[in-house]
């Protein structure tokens, strides 16, 4: 059985981040991925509170520029299948990839989260004609049509500035009457004139003809009028779920699935560290996972150099 040092699963900011720090400790350091290195930021139009970026970056090449540092450190990457499941062996760890086995005697979980789903009647149906969760992915395909971003956070008001470059207007509904995105995102949002606010609305049902989307019905959660909205294009951004489910036998998770890590990143069980999104801690931005990828892979070194195993 091939065996490594440190295996870190999920090529995120703070996988990436936990690779550029394992490589250049000299540990065998191997990036279990796959897709596109990045993880979620690869479907962020612009990012522009990451540091040394004055004018912004696009997720994109932020994911790209991390994944080649990691390389050039000396950082393994497979990006063939996904790890199917991780278990303890003794004081290791073994991942069954593909149907092989390999030994890690340290693994960062850095899985990441995915985006929610609203579960409102003509989602699925129209996923993929109109629903989407990707602006920088989906957006081109809107030129001068009109669509709706539902979500009141970073992820929503930012995608919407994004989209509001390309569409005709763009429609932001959000459940409550204040949104909860940084200050100055929201700021922007509110002066540019092509976002359209409804807010303390919710969406009832997305509306489509024809196998793609035509609308969306709007219910007020206050005393407003009830709405129809002719749209092509619903974005959706309601936060995000821990893709926590292979350590979930593992170590401790909270109430929500994120899993529960200490300053260091460590979680319940020794030699399992995470890091990034699917962690339980409160900020979740690029530049804190990726303080998170080289905490926990810091501490796991040291762990390493320390470690005496009695199995
Ligand atoms: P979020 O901050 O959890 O916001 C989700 C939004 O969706 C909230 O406004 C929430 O409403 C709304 N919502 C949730 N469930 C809903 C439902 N069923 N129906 C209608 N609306 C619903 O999620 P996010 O914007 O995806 O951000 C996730 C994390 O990533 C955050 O920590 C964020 O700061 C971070 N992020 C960072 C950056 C960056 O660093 N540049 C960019 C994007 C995101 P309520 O407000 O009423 O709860």
């Amino acid at each position: 059985m091939e065996k490594v040092d440190i295996a870190i699963v999920g090529a995120g900011p703070a996988g990436l981040t936990s690779a550029i720090y394992g490589a250049r400790a000299r540990a065998k350091t191997v990036v279990f991925e796959t897709g596109l290195p990045g993880g979620q930021i690869v479907t962020a139009s612009w990012v522009e509170n990451f540091p040394g970026f004055p004018e912004g970056v696009s997720g994109q090449e932020l994911g790209d520029l991390m994944h080649r540092q990691a390389v050039t450190a000396g950082a393994e990457f497979r990006t063939i299948s996904p790890v199917e499941a991780i278990r303890a062996d003794g004081c290791d760890y073994v991942m069954t990839v593909d149907g092989q086995e390999v030994g890690a005697s340290v693994v960062v979980l850095a899985t990441g989260a995915i985006p929610k789903k609203l579960g409102v009647p003509g989602e699925i149906e129209f996923t993929g004609r109109g629903v989407s969760w990707c602006a920088t992915c989906d957006g081109p395909l809107y030129q001068g049509k009109d669509v709706v971003v539902v979500g009141g956070g970073d992820s929503a008001t930012q995608e919407a500035l994004y989209l509001s470059k390309i569409v005709n207007e763009v429609h932001l509904v959000h459940r409550r009457e204040e949104l909860r995105a940084t200050q100055c995102i929201q700021e922007e949002c509110f002066l540019n004139p092509k976002i359209l606010m409804h807010l303390s609305y919710v969406i009832d049902e997305i509306l489509g003809d024809d196998g793609r989307v035509t609308g969306v019905r709007l219910s007020s959660r206050e005393n407003g009028p009830d709405k129809i909205i002719p749209v092509q294009g619903v974005f959706e951004f309601v936060g995000i779920d821990a893709q926590s489910a292979l350590v979930a036998d593992l170590c401790d998770l909270d109430e929500q699935g994120f899993v529960k890590v200490d300053r260091n990143g460590l979680t319940s069980r020794a030699g399992l560290y995470a890091a990034g999104d699917v962690c339980d801690y409160e900020l979740k931005q690029v530049v804190t996972a990726c303080a998170r990828g080289a905490f926990a892979v810091y501490h796991a070194v040291h762990y390493l150099d320390s470690r005496i195993c009695r199995t």
